[in-house]
């Protein structure tokens, strides 16, 4: 069972105020994301369509291959133009945090991709120290489990951990991390 965590309080000035939107390779955390694909139309009310955040955008490619020991790798092809590979073995919801991982690399590390290893094991709860892949973890943690999504699948499950994991589409490991470092209490 989940507890539920103390109200946070409301951020002054926030209302419906219209933000223009930078064009999608230009989005910088997982809340312009959300906000952006939300204005395009996604389908954001019980999980992140990672996978068709991916494949809407036309600077990224997404390949589905049996990449051995590793998760997921991003590769440079040309200026604007970058492949994002997922491990087709996997579990659909550990490929999710691979791609969300991978897309994090794009919007936040683009300029080192091509000093990147072509295939990486990613650690699904984040207890990463190299300071590149510790950001693209909690980018992947933040962008796949939002905080209304998080709070609406915790009403509707009455805190159950499993059910609230299979509603995000993620796995119980990362949802439980996710949730202790929002301060709920997981047992
Ligand atoms: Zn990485």
């Amino acid at each position: 069972m989940v507890s539920r965590a103390p109200k946070r309080p409301v951020r002054p000035g926030n209302g419906n105020r219209e933000v223009a939107l930078p064009p999608p390779g230009l989005l910088d955390s997982p809340e312009q994301v959300i906000s952006y694909y939300n204005r395009m139309g996604l389908d954001l009310n019980t999980s992140v369509p990672i996978e068709q955040i991916i494949q809407s955008n036309p600077e990224l490619e997404l390949k589905y291959a049996d990449l051995g020991i590793n998760d997921a790798y991003i590769k440079k092809i040309s200026e604007n133009s970058f492949e994002i590979g997922v491990n087709k073995n996997h579990h659909p919801n550990r490929q999710r945090f691979s791609l969300a991982h991978e897309y994090a690399h794009y919007l936040l590390h683009r300029g080192k991709i091509h000093s990147m290893p072509e295939g990486e094991q990613i650690l699904h709860r984040n207890g990463e120290r190299n300071p590149v892949e510790y950001q693209a973890n909690n980018f992947a943690s933040e962008l796949l489990m939002p905080d209304d999504l998080v709070r609406r699948a915790f009403r509707a499950s009455h805190g159950n951990l499993s059910q609230m994991a299979q509603s995000l589409r993620v796995s119980k490991e990362a949802l439980k991390y996710h949730l202790e470092t929002l301060g709920y209490r997981v047992q």
